[in-house]
């Protein structure tokens, strides 16, 4: 089977979308906490396996001798290397024919606290000799456009990423690369660095803010200290504002402008700009 964990989250749903437009049902299975929350899934013919991340006595029939299994890694920073040791460890003795897994772009480079766990899991993989692909993902474009309401608010963009730069692409872009990985042929031993076709900065995402909406939006930025008083003051735990922060430096020192290609050659269609994402979120609003 096809295996995807993560299947009822965002970027996992999507994965199985694609998936089932090119794949029978009968061959796609989902790793997932919440069989209720899964109910869609079945629905459309797709296997449940139900496992949780931090029980690693759960993921024991999570997979089986020869599944292509997508890792999607999981949400709860901090808690990353334990669970996805333990979800490694039952690929391994299940005898997986591919490990695909959602990295962070830059993979042994990224040099940001949240890449932390991405590395530790990249090494933990490339130890257990298990066939991989590593997906190292860039930014979603849906991390700005989610949080649209306080910048049109406030009229601003607020970051402390100076004139950095951010190659991000869709969730669902990123979603069809994953599908591609698990589907396709050549891609076991390969670490692909996925992005965007084009890395915009703060200024010019205001600027295309103020376009599509016919107000003025700024771009205001600030020092990460200051950055971190107004997320903290927005209701943001302490911890998040200073990994938010932290990422907006490593933008800043180019850490997430890289346009290799890897992500459209993939996908074999140019990535979605991100005007048209925006302008989603907008209608959609
Ligand atoms: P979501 O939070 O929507 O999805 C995370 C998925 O992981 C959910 O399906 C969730 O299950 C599952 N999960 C979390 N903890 C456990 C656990 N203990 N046991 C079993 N399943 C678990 O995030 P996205 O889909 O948007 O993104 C996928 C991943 O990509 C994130 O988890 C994160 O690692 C990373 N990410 C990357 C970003 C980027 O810009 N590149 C931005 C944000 C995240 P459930 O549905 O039951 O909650």
């Amino acid at each position: 089977s096809i295996v995807v964990t993560g299947a009822t989250g965002e970027l996992g749903r999507l994965v199985i979308d694609e998936l089932l437009a090119t794949v029978p049902a009968g061959e796609i299975a989902a790793v997932v906490r919440d069989k209720e929350k899964a109910a869609p899934l079945a629905a459309c013919g797709v296997e449940l396996r139900i496992a949780d991340y931090n029980r690693p006595e759960t993921l024991a029939g999570a997979f089986r001798s020869g599944d292509r299994v997508l890792l999607i890694s999981g949400s709860e920073v901090g808690k990353r290397v334990a669970q996805h040791t333990a979800i490694v460890e039952a690929a391994e003795a299940a005898g997986v024919a591919q490990l695909a897994y959602t990295g962070i772009l830059g993979g042994p480079d990224a040099d940001f606290a949240l890449a932390d766990e991405h590395k530790a899991t990249e090494r933990l993989i490339l130890d257990s000799g298990l066939p991989y692909t590593f997906l190292r993902n860039g930014w979603y474009t849906e991390n700005y456009t989610a949080n649209l309401a306080p910048v049109l608010a406030h009229g601003a963009v607020v970051s402390n990423a100076g004139e950095g730069r951010v190659a991000s692409a869709s969730r669902a872009d990123f979603a069809a690369a994953a599908a591609a990985a698990v589907t396709g042929e050549g891609h076991l031993g390969k670490a692909y660095e996925l992005s965007g076709d084009t890395a915009w900065s703060f200024a010019e995402y205001a600027a295309l803010l103020s376009e599509v909406t016919g107000r003025e939006i700024t771009y205001n930025n600030v020092p990460a200290a200051v950055h971190q008083e107004i997320l903290v003051g927005a209701g943001l735990p302490e911890g998040f504002a200073a990994i938010l922060t932290d990422v907006d430096e490593a933008i800043g020192r180019g850490r997430l402008a890289g346009t290799s290609g890897d992500l459209a050659r993939l996908i074999g269609r140019p990535t979605t700009p991100l005007a048209t994402t925006v302008r989603a979120a907008l209608d959609a609003a």
